[in-house]
């Protein structure tokens, strides 16, 4: 479990007490440095490191950082909201030590996700690990509510000596197909002892649908856990890409046509150790209030967009008919709509039935993500709200009218149209709170006009390498 405490300056209780055997194992084991991970608002993965002879200074005072990342795009420039984007002022990183690891991909590294925190010792309320700490704590406190989650992450093998900025994949052969697995054979076992060593447990490594693609999916957790390990799942690939000479890219769309990289989030909702999207009344056996959640993250999910799919690259993804889910529908084990129901097969379901969210890529903060589709599931059940009747099928063959008549809606199709939603969604707003929810909007926009009259080709190209 993630501790759902706040940092505070002169550390965590219990920190400083394990500080140093942490820091004398790590020493052991030919650890030289930390990296101190964070995720910021566009998505980007930002880093501090220091020696491992620091760590105990920044478990009590964390780790200095502009809060300026708030509002950079994901291109290093900066756009600006009514208190972010400022040269001004400074935060400090705080490690959660409980999710210190020695860095297998990496040797000489650990790797630690940060919470920040003001000069003042305040929570920073642009932190986007503390707002899904916080929606967490609220939904155990006013709902008795605990949750599981996992992000699958999806990927490309791309020639690291390929020409500049082009994108060459690493290995041919068929989707799901054998040849690939053999072609990147080592790679793929080195990716799997890393991730053991480091603690994450593995369901499947597998070659996906588009040239080059692998997806790995992962063990569930609580959700901040869920979502520093999908930071940390993410390192750990790039790194043993990198020594076996390839480069990756997590980009919702690293070239402009076909099937891209998608980040699906699985989420459960369980109440004192049961899991209630099994053995109740509902559709497939989920219990009423599991339906309402659904429902909830259903009604909301064009505002979600903005959140979860946050870059001009995701609308590249989200296309009909490519298993991205961009209709605002659910379905069992159905892959075209945006909620899947996965039951879990007999003798398993109590264990296994969750929903996933499709129209989610990995240019998502996991944090905002996470903690934005909860807010959006609590909605619904507060409202007892219902869940419409399923869809079966491709949702891309109804016409007008008849989605109409089924209540299916088309997603945003653009980084544009999603913030429209995002801007009207109250429930979203007041969970992000004004300083995170002005940051996602102007990061949006910002976004948005930097790719303006750019086609589609040079949109993928410019976000290629970023995620
Ligand atoms: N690559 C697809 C996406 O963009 C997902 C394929 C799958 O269902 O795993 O979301
Ligand atoms: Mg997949």
């Amino acid at each position: 479990m993630t501790t759902l405490a706040d940092p505070v300056p002169g550390g965590r209780p219990g920190d400083l007490e394990r500080v140093a055997a942490l820091t004398a194992g790590l020493t052991t084991r030919g650890v030289h440095g930390v990296v101190l991970a964070y995720v910021d608002t566009a998505g980007v993965g930002r880093v501090k490191t220091i020696p491992v002879a620091r760590l105990e200074a920044a478990a009590a005072w964390g780790v200095g950082m502009s809060p300026v990342f708030d509002t950079f795009l994901a291109d290093d420039s900066i756009v600006t909201t009514d208190v972010l984007g400022s040269p001004d002022g400074d935060l400090r990183l705080y490690p959660d030590l409980d999710r210190l690891v020695a860095l297998a991909g990496q040797p000489g590294w650990a790797w630690a996700p940060v919470d920040r925190v003001t000069q003042e010792g305040e929570p920073h309320p642009g932190c986007s690990r503390t707002f899904l700490r916080r929606i967490v704590a609220r939904a155990a406190g006013e709902h008795g509510l605990a949750f599981r989650a996992a992000f699958e992450v999806e990927w490309v093998f791309g020639l690291d000596d390929a020409p500049e900025g082009e994108f060459v994949p690493a290995v041919g052969g068929p989707a799901y197909g054998a040849v690939r697995q053999v072609g990147l054979s080592d790679c793929t076992a080195d990716l799997y002892a890393a991730l053991a060593a480091q603690g994450v447990d593995v369901d499947q490594i597998h070659p996906e649908y588009a040239a080059g693609q692998f997806e790995v999916s992962v063990g569930a957790l609580d959700p901040v856990a869920a979502a520093d390990r999908s930071v940390l799942v993410r390192q750990t690939i790039r790194a043993v890409a990198r020594r076996h000479g390839l480069r990756v890219s997590f980009s919702p769309a690293v070239v402009a046509e076909g099937v891209g990289n998608g980040g699906h989030l699985h989420l459960s909702c369980w109440r004192e150790g049961v899991n209630l999207h099994a053995g109740g009344d509902g559709r497939y056996g989920m219990t009423a209030e599991a339906e309402s959640f659904a429902a909830g993250v259903l009604a909301h999910l064009p505002a979600l967009t903005a959140v979860t799919a946050p870059s001009p690259a995701s609308y590249l993804r989200l296309r009909p008919s490519q298993w991205a889910g961009v209709f605002a529908a659910w379905g069992r084990e159905t892959r075209e709509a945006a909620l899947r129901m996965v039951t879990g097969t007999t003798g398993r379901r109590a264990q296994e039935a969750n929903m996933e969210v499709k129209p989610v890529d990995l240019a998502a903060n996991p944090y905002l993500a996470l903690g934005c589709v909860i807010a959006a599931g609590l909605d619904g059940l507060t409202a007892s709200r219902a869940l419409p009747e399923e869809v079966t099928g491709d949702p891309a063959r109804y016409g007008p009218d008849e989605a109409a008549a089924l209540g299916v809606r088309r997603l945003p199709v653009s980084l544009a149209g999603a913030v429209e939603e995002f801007r009207t969604d109250r429930v979203l707003r007041a969970a992000l709170g004004p300083v995170l929810a002005d940051a996602v909007t102007a990061v949006r926009l910002g976004e948005a006009a930097a790719v303006a009259g750019l086609d589609d080709a040079r949109v993928a190209a410019a976000y290629r390498w970023t995620y």
